[in-house]
């Protein structure tokens, strides 16, 4: 206990004691609903829906709450424990709470989901995978949709909506409570439906790729009726961890192809393959670095047949080059990225979860494909962009869960200002985790974890093994294999299945293997789903599930997580880590202990001859490696935490940009015509001035070039030459400061006129929705442009920390600079093309 807790009492005992009043609230709540119909239930529950508009939502929810658990019991036959309903309160107060796996954090997301869907527009709730958003909204939806609520799935390749015609058949027969044997099921009950009437649903389950893709899109619309979401209010977000912090590194883009030569990408591809590593280059893995030597350099020209690689025109070439050898050097098949369907889809670095979709970019993503033999899919031009923190930031309360939340807490707080709470177990966890057992190198630590699940399997333990890799599991496989240990193998690539194969982990004599993420989210039962009692009362004399880690992961929380998967609800279980020192086995691989305890390891391997079939028990082993985990935990949250600073100059402008193109398409509408066509004008006007005044810049009127104003308006507008004379005319006429103001709205007259003329001839609405769509291109079109001159001027400040200056500071002041840039210059291009609209 720490000297703070032991004088102010600990502070998250405080946070629980400061809401009992509502959990006992709710509770009480309980006896005056019990023997209403369902239909009364429902009635309740709509009627709750307009007071809460009058009054407000945090006096009435006690009763919102009563209402979800009275309608989980009679549609789930499940009681939200108290302690799910204090998980309810926090997520509704806008938390983060650590709720141990296994402990109903799907039931307890209910509570404030409904709560907040009454008082708000759509509440979304986010999962991992396509397939935990259609499972839990066709679970859940049971309860939302007795309480007269509507449920909404967002999929990558369809959407839903929860249809009530099956709810009511399969509630008679009392067929799906949980996820027992529901798999079948789910999609019965799922109506496909557009993108935007699962929007409108309200109650919105899906994974955080479709909301955020569905945000970037939304803002490419050119009108009202093409977007689908409507607003950012509650959200609730499972897994928190790995989506707000695992995931938070790699931002979503949308992107157009460019024409580019895919020969190239092949052609480097094997170059690269020919070179040799120590001669033609030198690579160092933890840095993430590759640099051609001189042999290489010559090999390089001669091939490509060209006198000096370093030539500023044979940029592109060591451009190409560099991509490729790092392609080749440091991006592993099975490690970094998968070939999946002819496709190189890139793994989690974190969690080995499979982001489809996602590119690596400058090409590196190109130079894989190449270096796979797989079609290679050409560079594409960034049209939209966002990281999942900005995404997230939108919304104005957010809630998260996790079995795993406390040791991110900081990172919750700083980047998020979210406070974490940790929701005490319903039964007391008994799961043992014993101390790691730790290996001079790689085989022999294999082979004691093969010697390991011999044993228990014999016993007929079920043991579920954690890997890293997927080329790691499948060296594992192999080793089962050569003793007849039948096992199975799961990649987080299928997550349908693979979710089927985890739920039955828990079962005798079963042995699985999987990489963090495969099968997330679904529970491991003992005795098997649903469990077989003679079966599970075996298991439990045999404690329950083993957990078998084979690798440190670069934060604990992911360590926890896999323990986590065992010992649930209070069930027996255990776990444990086999590690190992050396990393012969896989040399490329990434591994902490050896790149982050380096030193310390080594000088411990030079003193100590350890034996080498036999683990190590050596505190200051244990203790470099705790040091090395520790170490990578920094540097990734720094890593995490400068993206974000970034990002958060390019977060300021995208907002602005978004904002001028919802004013845009709303202003388009029939209605404020008049507000479009006075933006425009201004907008002219502006751009009147600053020409004018550019050539006008003296008190002088005799020094003004005003030939060269003429010039620019007859290259812009169809203008007689008689306005050169009325130009020359007004100078004469007055006073220069007066003139030059005469000179602006002289033009601007004549700008109007012009405008008139083709408003009339298109007609209104014509005429306004060819504005809009004239604005809302060239903004695009820019933005776009914008988004890649920033992206390079982020690589530039990188080269020039070195001149003492702080490079996030040089990116926002050369990017603010530039975003006026870009607004000024869409400014005057749409001057430019209005203009040039032809009166056919
Ligand atoms: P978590 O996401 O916290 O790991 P889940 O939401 O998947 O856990 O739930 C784990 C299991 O506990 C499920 O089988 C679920 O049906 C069961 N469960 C949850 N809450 C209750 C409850 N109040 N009463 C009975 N069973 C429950
Ligand atoms: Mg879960």
């Amino acid at each position: 206990m720490s000297l703070i807790t032991r004088f102010l009492g600990d502070p998250n005992q405080k946070y629980l004691k400061t809401i009992q009043f509502l959990v006992e609230q709710t509770n009480q709540l309980e006896k005056g609903l019990v023997n209403l119909s369902n239909e009364k239930l429902k009635e309740k529950s709509l009627g709750l829906r307009e007071k809460i508009k009058v009054e407000n939502l945090e006096k009435n929810l006690p009763l919102a709450f009563a209402l979800v658990r009275e309608a989980a019991k009679r549609t789930l036959s499940q009681r939200h424990f108290d302690c799910q309903l204090q998980a309810g309160i926090a997520l509704h107060q806008g938390k983060v709470i650590e709720m141990k796996t296994g402990e109903g954090k799907t039931l307890a997301a209910t509570l404030p989901v409904y709560a907040n869907a009454l008082s708000e527009e759509g509440v979304h709730v986010i999962t991992v995978n396509d397939y935990l958003a259609r499972r839990d909204a066709v679970w859940m939806g049971q309860v939302y949709y007795f309480l007269g609520l509507t449920i909404g799935v967002l999929n990558h390749e369809q959407s839903f909506l929860y249809n009530p015609q099956y709810h009511k058949a399969e509630l008679e027969k009392d067929k799906i409570r949980d996820e027992l044997g529901s798999f079948k099921v789910v999609e019965d009950f799922l109506e496909p439906c557009s993108r935007k009437e699962a929007y409108q649903a309200d109650i919105v389950y899906g994974t955080n790729n479709e909301y955020g893709f569905d945000y970037l899109r939304d803002n490419m619309a050119v009108s009202l009726e093409q977007k689908v979401q409507r607003g950012f209010h509650y959200a609730v977000i499972d897994e928190a961890d790995s989506i707000l912090i695992d995931e938070a590194r790699t931002p979503l883009i949308i992107s157009q192809p460019q024409v580019e030569s895919v020969r190239d990408y092949q052609f480097f591809a094997q170059l690269a393959h020919r070179l040799q590593e120590g001669s033609d280059y030198n690579a160092d893995r933890k840095m993430g670095s590759v640099a051609l030597t001189e042999d290489g350099i010559s090999r390089a020209e001669k091939s490509l047949g060209i006198e000096n690689l370093y030539h500023p025109e044979n940029e592109t070439y060591l451009h190409h080059l560099r991509q490729a050898l790092k392609a080749k050097v440091l991006f592993l098949k099975d490690e970094a990225y998968v070939v999946k369907n002819g496709e190189v889809v890139i793994v989690d670095e974190f969690t080995g979860r499979l982001m489809p979709g996602r590119r690596y970019s400058e090409g590196l993503h190109q130079a894989i494909e190449a270096k796979e033999g797989v079609e290679v899919n050409p560079r594409s031009r960034t049209l939209a962009t966002i990281t999942f923190q900005n995404y997230f930031r939108m919304y104005k309360k957010l809630g998260g869960m996790t079995g795993t939340a406390l040791s991110a807490a900081e990172e919750f707080d700083k980047v998020y200002r979210l406070d974490t709470k940790v929701i005490p177990t319903h039964e007391p966890m008994v799961r043992k985790d014993w101390p790691d057992k730790i290996f001079l190198d790689e085989e022999s630590k294999f082979k004691a974890v093969v010697k390991q699940i011999k044993e228990f399997y014999e016993l007929g333990r079920p043991v579920l093994v954690g890997t890293t890799s997927i080329e790691k599991n499948e060296y594992l496989g192999k080793l089962l294999d050569r003793e007849g240990l039948p096992h199975q193998i799961l990649n987080a690539k299928h997550n349908e299945e693979e979710g089927q194969i985890i739920a039955q982990a828990g079962r005798l004599k079963r042995l699985t293997i999987a990489t963090n993420m495969a099968g997330r989210g679904v529970n491991i039962i003992l005795g098997g789903n649903p469990p077989q009692q003679e079966e599970k009362e075996n298991i439990i004399k045999l404690e329950g599930l083993f957990i078998l880690g084979t690798e440190r992961h670069e934060a604990r929380r992911i360590d926890n997580q896999l323990r986590g998967r065992s010992g649930r609800q209070g069930e027996p279980g255990a776990s444990q880590f086999y590690l190992s020192l050396k990393n012969e086995l896989f040399p490329d691989a990434r591994n902490i202990i050896q790149w982050f305890g380096g030193e310390k390891i080594e000088a411990l391997l030079s003193r100590f001859n350890f034996p080498k079939d036999e683990p190590i028990a050596n505190k200051f082993v244990s203790r470099a490696i705790e040091a090395a985990q520790g170490k990578i935990e920094g540097i990734n949250f720094d890593l995490r935490k400068r993206l974000l600073d970034y990002d958060d100059v390019m977060n300021k402008q995208r907002q602005v940009v978004y904002r001028k193109r919802d004013e845009i398409i709303a202003l388009t509408q029939k209605e404020k015509g008049e507000d479009l066509k006075k933006m425009i004008s201004k907008i002219f006007e502006e751009e009147i001035r600053k020409i004018v005044s550019f050539h006008t810049p003296s008190r002088d009127p005799q020094e003004w070039n005003l030939e060269e104003v003429f010039e620019q308006f007859k290259t812009i507008l169809l203008v007689q030459d008689d306005v050169h004379l009325q130009l020359k005319k007004i100078i004469q006429a007055s006073q220069l400061e007066v003139s030059r103001e005469e000179i602006i709205q002289y033009l601007t007259k004549l700008v109007g006129e012009d405008l008139r003329q083709k408003e009339e001839k298109y007609g209104r609405q014509k005429w306004l929705d060819l504005l809009k769509m004239i604005l809302l291109r060239l903004l695009d079109d820019l933005w776009s442009q914008h988004l890649s001159t920033m992206d390079y001027l982020r690589e530039s400040v990188g080269l020039r920390a070195y001149a003492q200056r702080d490079p996030l500071v040089e990116y926002q002041d050369e990017g603010y600079r530039m975003f006026q840039e870009f607004m000024l210059k869409w400014k005057s291009s749409a001057v430019r093309t209005i203009l040039k609209v032809q009166l056919k």
